[in-house]
């Protein structure tokens, strides 16, 4: 069956073409995420894509400010 899901930025919703420079994220032991240049065959359910630096850096930067608030502070 051919793949017939358009590739969209989880960010700003771009989508992304063939020649493009997207990266991935997957969720690491740990908390973590690690990073990798776009690759179809590596995509999976978990995995986010984003269309370039900024957008990438973006969600990297929310995921560590989230990890980095306890849990149980009340606003
Ligand atoms: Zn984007």
């Amino acid at each position: 069956m051919a793949r017939e899901i358009i590739d969209k930025c989880n960010r700003c919703g771009s989508v992304r073409g063939a020649t493009n420079h997207w990266w991935m994220l997957t969720p690491a032991a740990g908390g973590g995420v690690t990073i990798h240049q776009f690759d179809e065959e590596v995509l999976g359910t978990s995995t986010e894509i984003y269309c370039g630096e900024s957008c990438l850096l973006a969600r990297v930067s929310e995921i560590i400010s989230v990890s980095r608030r306890p849990a149980s502070v009340a606003a």
